[in-house]
């Protein structure tokens, strides 16, 4: 890469797709034109070569022991985004069982999801935060789902809103626990074996838009009826490792890589999550002791790790902070249209360095603007 386009880079806070670890981009450039021993780029060959049926099952075998995913689990590489997993969840283990699955909506994203799975059977609200404007969470030991329950569904963390579940919420062991951690998968180490399925999709955490990960409990593989659209059984990925169609094969490259950066150089979760809690404690920090002059949206026990979402006094401060934040390098700071407000994205692979930045930033112009 060339020192002018590295010198160029910002700190880039954007929610997704979001910042990837630049020693990842370089590798990636290096290997662009002609990946080792192919003859063309990854890009350029086929899913089925040797080549690329081993960098497949090395993302996956790199992840599964990141993640340590037990052996009753697979790991399947999909298209469609996380979008698409609010449909397949409910139209591999509701659809036609006669039973209802509980949703915990928790904001924007699960809301989502729920109106996706009501398409495909019967659905409770096992929780519903709109009334607080989505800044909570259940309480812990809150009961969320009958024992006959098909599935129960929540959003580990809320992109939006920026509000995090910091444990999993309270599920019997008769009910596979279904989760939509898209934005702080990779974050932090977690049990798997209490999860019937883990899904993401890769852009905010874990590399490019185009490759969707599902951790799914083999078990749960044969629920489905084979009158479902072939690409929405997750049957049929799983049987065929991924191949049932052409998979995304440069995201798949991609997460391997990441994942590859997460292992070697960042020495796995638990560290990343040391490090993921350190940016946070520095921006949450700042906010609670600006006097009231920052005030953050979400309560402080459900505060997210991975997206810091707040409110200046006014809408025009709002403004004047996101251009002057521009003007010095930190980018992509503005909320989501449906909430406003601001929202720094600090996923894995945000350096120290841009949270520093960030937070003595933001020091400077409360000061300056009160
Ligand atoms: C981004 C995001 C999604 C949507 O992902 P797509 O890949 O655009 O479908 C779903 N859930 C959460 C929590 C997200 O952050």
């Amino acid at each position: 890469m060339n020192a002018n386009a590295v010198e160029q880079r910002v700190f880039n806070f954007s929610a997704g797709p979001a910042t990837i670890p630049l020693s990842v981009l370089q590798q990636v450039q290096e290997e662009l034109l002609c990946y080792p021993g192919a003859g063309a780029s990854v890009m350029e060959i086929s899913h089925r070569s040797k080549i690329f049926t081993e960098i497949a099952a090395d993302a996956e075998l790199t992840l599964r022991n990141l993640m340590a995913v037990p052996d009753d689990y697979a790991i399947l590489f999909l298209q469609g985004g996380s979008a698409l997993q609010f449909s397949m969840v409910p139209a591999n283990l509701l659809k036609g069982t006669g039973k209802s699955a509980s949703y915990l909506v928790t904001g924007s994203w699960s809301k989502k999801a729920i109106a996706e799975a009501k398409k495909e059977g019967e659905v409770t609200l096992g929780f519903d935060g709109s009334d607080g404007n989505f800044c909570d969470l259940p309480t812990a030991g809150s009961q969320l789902v009958s024992e006959e329950a098909a599935y129960l569904y929540y959003c580990s963390n809320e992109t939006i809103q920026g509000v995090q579940f910091q444990s999993e919420p309270n599920c019997p062991d008769s009910v596979p626990l279904v989760c939509d951690a898209s934005s702080d998968f990779l974050s932090r180490p977690l049990p798997i074996d209490q999860y019937g399925i883990l899904y993401a999709c890769a852009q905010k955490n874990a590399g490019p838009a185009g490759v969707t990960v599902v951790v799914i409990r083999k078990d749960l593989l044969e629920r489905a009826d084979d009158s479902l659209p072939g690409y929405l059984n997750y049957r049929n990925h799983a049987s065929a490792d991924s191949m049932w169609n052409t998979p995304p094969t440069f995201a798949v490259y991609m997460l391997g890589k990441i994942a590859h950066w997460l292992q070697d150089e960042i020495g796995g979760l638990k560290a990343i999550e040391s490090l993921n809690c350190s940016k946070a404690s520095l921006l949450y920090e700042t906010i609670d002791s600006s006097d009231s002059f920052y005030r953050g949206h979400a309560q402080n026990d459900c505060r997210s790790k991975m997206n810091v979402t707040f409110n200046l006094p006014s809408d025009q401060l709002q403004a004047k902070f996101i251009s002057e934040a521009a003007s010095q390098g930190l980018d992509s700071l503005k909320g989501h249209r449906s909430v406003g407000g601001i929202r720094a994205s600090i996923y894995n692979a945000m350096p120290l360095e841009g949270v520093t930045t960030l937070a003595s930033f933001m020091t400077d112009f409360a000061n300056a603007n009160r």
